[in-house]
């Protein structure tokens, strides 16, 4: 069972979003999951420190 299913506000979520930015290392094909730190206000990528505040369900990756 997926750990974060657990913690009612997990640190960080993995593989989830996708990131906005363009050339985030996580948007190319490498085989690379996307790592998103939660902050109190949104969330930032762990690649390339984008910081998402709003709209965050759209980044959500239903693949
Ligand atoms: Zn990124």
């Amino acid at each position: 069972m997926s750990e974060k299913l657990r913690v009612s506000r997990p640190e960080r979520v993995v593989g989830v979003l996708s990131c906005p930015n363009a050339n985030c290392i996580t948007t190319e094909n490498e085989p690379v999951e996307s790592s998103f730190e939660v902050l109190s206000d949104g969330v930032r990528c762990g690649y390339c420190d984008t910081i998402v505040r709003d709209e965050i369900a759209a980044l959500i990756d239903n693949d």
